[in-house]
């Protein structure tokens, strides 16, 4: 997959190919990652990309023709797929959305900055806005890096072991289950039984009954958007059942 990333901090973007799965998948070809400056492409001799809000009032805008002139470039060279930009005001990203994402050959991430982009380069160049929550960064490079990020953990080969990603919150619409690793007791606290006791069915079943517990009591609107299965539904009412026990 090819990701490419208008900024005005390149070197924001680019630590993700340094480190962690993102750098793995950056340095063995898993996905390509490239940077375009605005300032570069600006007409402004003093490589100004910004200006004041029409209408009056605080904070500059982003302006409409050094970001499309940076778009251009960028498609020239190959940039393929629909031009995303983070904002505030675009549909709230989930693991579904993340998904498709990660299915495209390429896409191509606009982060704003100041009050944002002038609504007329939205209008003509934009393809879809995400937002990553309802809060405002200064910026739209850590919702890009949190975006890219979740994709790239999606793709083939990514991640070390490809299950990782089939057991995790939200991939069935549920929570994940609790982990818990070596020692077996610590400050008094225990790792439950079953884990240890080498049942794999039992194991199997104290993790979905955990999986659909947790998201009842923490993301009760995660549940409102599943269908159960009737074993998920039994294994629900008797985890609700034992915590009322309590
Ligand atoms: N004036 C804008 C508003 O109130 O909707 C906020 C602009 S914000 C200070 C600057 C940039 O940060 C935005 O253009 C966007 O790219 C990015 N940004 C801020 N919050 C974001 C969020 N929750 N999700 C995605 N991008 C965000």
């Amino acid at each position: 997959m090819r990701i490419d990333v208008v900024t005005l901090f390149p070197e924001l973007i680019q630590g993700l190919c340094e480190t962690g799965i993102t750098g793995r998948a950056f340095n063995t070809g898993i996905f390509a990652l490239q940077t375009w400056n605005p300032r570069q492409y600006t007409q402004d001799k003093t490589g100004r990309v910004d200006d004041r809000s029409y209408g009056g009032g605080p904070g500059m805008v982003m302006q409409v023709q050094p970001l499309a002139d940076t778009l251009a470039a960028c498609k020239a060279e190959g940039a393929t797929g629909p031009v995303v930009y983070l904002s505030p005001q675009g549909r709230s990203l989930d693991q579904a959305a993340v998904r498709k994402f990660s299915q495209l050959p390429g896409m191509t991430l606009l982060a704003g900055r100041y009050e944002g982009v002038d609504e007329r380069l939205i209008d003509q160049y934009v393809d879809e806005e995400w937002s990553i929550g309802d809060y405002v960064l200064s910026g739209g490079e850590l919702a890009a890096m949190v975006l890219i990020d979740a994709i790239v953990r999606l793709l083939p080969g990514a991640l070390g072991d490809p299950q990782s990603v089939e057991c995790e919150s939200f991939t069935d619409g549920l929570l994940d289950f609790p982990h818990y690793t070596r020692p077996p007791q610590i400050a008094g606290q225990s790792v439950p039984a079953v884990l240890m006791s080498g049942d794999h069915a039992a194991i199997e079943r104290w993790r979905q009954k955990e999986s659909l517990g947790r998201t009842w009591q923490r993301r009760p609107d995660l549940l409102e958007r599943i269908q159960l299965s009737e074993q998920q539904q039994a294994l629900l009412d008797e985890y609700i059942r034992e915590q009322r026990a309590v």
